[in-house]
């Protein structure tokens, strides 16, 4: 039997592709939901664009078609030298495999009212709903730091007309990820949404409430007082391991796992969001909290589980999402600062909220990377350069190949083609030829 802790896409991803390949009897147990759903869509039940029952990528009847047992219950601990688990309803479970996929948590760092009511992260279904609730007389929402998930939270609150102040530690906006050309075009993307107030350089230095414990207001590092009726914390997240760790298996961050997701406990492995590799790939962190990398981690443990022994291969770094109205992706490597030897190009369009970041090695011109936003780009295509150890010429050459929607777009690449060629005193024509032609040609 093999029992997995945690029905997000990793433990799901990973319970489907044990099921193609064995008929081994498999268990999901997970505290939060029933059913998988997808945690990236929790903000568009908020905004009333779909209704939770339609995160659920599966219907009921998938799982007992697939015989994958669900059950829904916390996980107290594991007993590693038994193979059981401990569980809060009480029931015996034993495994001879065991999957850790229970994810992530919002990360709180021992402010003063952090427990109040009123305070809440956005991580899970009970998150979401926690904030509904709260929503309906809320006039002004706090937001504890700026990252993928706080620029959700404020969007959600945005929708709803609620007032969002959103304090942010550093000079910019995700600066610890984004370089500085592109975390200042987002703050000026930022700068247009009424009601939408950004505090940069400053953090949370406590949380008000009144007698009942409920927050009233926030008093910042620099001394200034914003009331409120809600504060988000949303400073980044960390594993969600502390049953992990009480159960002696070995953890740092997150659960210490080699190449095939082993952990130090025999039988037991650990994939997506809770996972921290002992020795990560060249040029990846040792977590990865990303949807794609869970999916990714699910599918090559189940391939070992399934007699086909198979080590982490992510491929290339990407990742997508929004800020507000404008579209993110990356490929490959785009760090916040450039490293020695590297070379970049950022374009950004004169009215519209178009810019692209390219990176590439300055000797070989090897393509590195590209942060775009604004215009959708093809990961096939930007996967088979960084396989293929494209120049950035050859990227530039044939941009337009990778163009999402060439025929609305096609008038952009000609620019930034005839700018980087100003820049580098190349001179690089840009390829006429539409993706779908160069599709029939190979
Ligand atoms: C609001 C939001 C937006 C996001 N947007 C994006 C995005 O746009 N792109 C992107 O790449 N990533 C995004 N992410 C991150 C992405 O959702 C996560 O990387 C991914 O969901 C992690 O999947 P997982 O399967 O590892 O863990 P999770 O999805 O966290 O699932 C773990 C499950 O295990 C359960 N569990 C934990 N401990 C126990 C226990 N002891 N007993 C029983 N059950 C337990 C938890 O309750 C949870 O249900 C977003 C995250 C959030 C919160």
């Amino acid at each position: 039997m093999i029992v997995i802790i945690g029905n997000g896409i990793s433990g799901v991803t990973a319970a489907r592709h044990i099921r193609k390949n064995s008929d081994e009897e498999i268990t999901i147990i997970s505290a939060e939901s029933k059913y998988f759903f997808s945690r990236t869509a929790l903000m568009y039940v908020y905004m009333g664009h779909m209704k939770f029952e339609h995160t659920q990528p599966y219907e009921p009847h998938f799982w007992e078609k697939n015989r994958i047992n669900l059950v829904q219950d916390f996980v107290l601990k594991i007993d590693a030298e038994n193979h059981k688990l401990v569980t809060k309803s009480g029931q015996d479970i034993t495994y001879d495999k065991l999957i850790l996929a229970t994810g992530s948590k919002p990360n709180k760092f021992g402010w003063k009212g952090q427990d109040a009511d009123g305070v809440r992260g956005m991580y899970s279904k009970q998150d979401l709903e926690y904030i509904e609730s709260y929503s309906k007389d809320l006039k002004t929402a706090v937001i504890i730091g700026g990252g993928l998930i706080g620029i959700e939270m404020a969007e959600m609150f945005l929708s709803r007309n609620i007032n969002v102040e959103f304090l942010i530690r550093e000079e910019c906006f995700w600066n610890g990820v984004l370089p500085d050309a592109d975390s200042r075009f987002i703050m000026r993307h930022l700068e247009k949404h009424h009601g939408l107030n950004m505090r940069y350089k400053d953090e949370l230095d406590e949380i008000l409430t009144d007698s009942n414990e409920k927050v009233i207001a926030i008093r910042t590092k620099n001394g200034e007082e914003i009331k409120c009726e809600f504060v988000g914390l949303t400073a980044g997240v960390s594993p969600n391991i502390e049953f992990v760790k009480e159960s002696g298996i070995d953890c740092q961050r997150g659960i210490i796992i080699n190449q095939y997701f082993e952990t130090s406990a025999k039988d037991v492995y650990a994939i997506g969001d809770c996972a921290q590799f002992s020795e990560p790939l060249s040029g990846r962190r040792p977590i990865e909290q990303v949807w794609y990398t869970g999916k990714i981690m699910g599918e090559q443990l189940a391939q070992t589980l399934t007699g086909n022994k198979t080590a982490y291969n992510p491929g290339y770094w990407f990742n997508s999402a929004k800020f507000m109205d404008i579209e993110y992706q990356t490929y490959g490597t785009v760090l916040n600062k450039l490293q020695e030897g590297q070379e970049e190009f950022v374009y950004e369009h004169p009215t519209e909220e178009i810019l692209l970041h390219f990176v590439f090695e300055k000797e070989s011109r090897k393509f590195i990377g590209i942060n775009n936003f604004g215009l959708r780009m093809r990961h096939p295509v930007f996967n088979n350069w960084l396989l293929n150890e494209a120049t950035i010429d050859e990227v530039l050459k044939d941009l337009k190949t990778a163009n999402f929607d060439p025929e609305f777009y096609s008038k952009y690449e000609d620019e930034i083609v005839s700018q980087f060629n100003q820049k580098f005193g190349t001179t690089i024509t840009a390829n006429k030829t539409k993706w779908w032609q160069q599709l029939t040609k190979a």
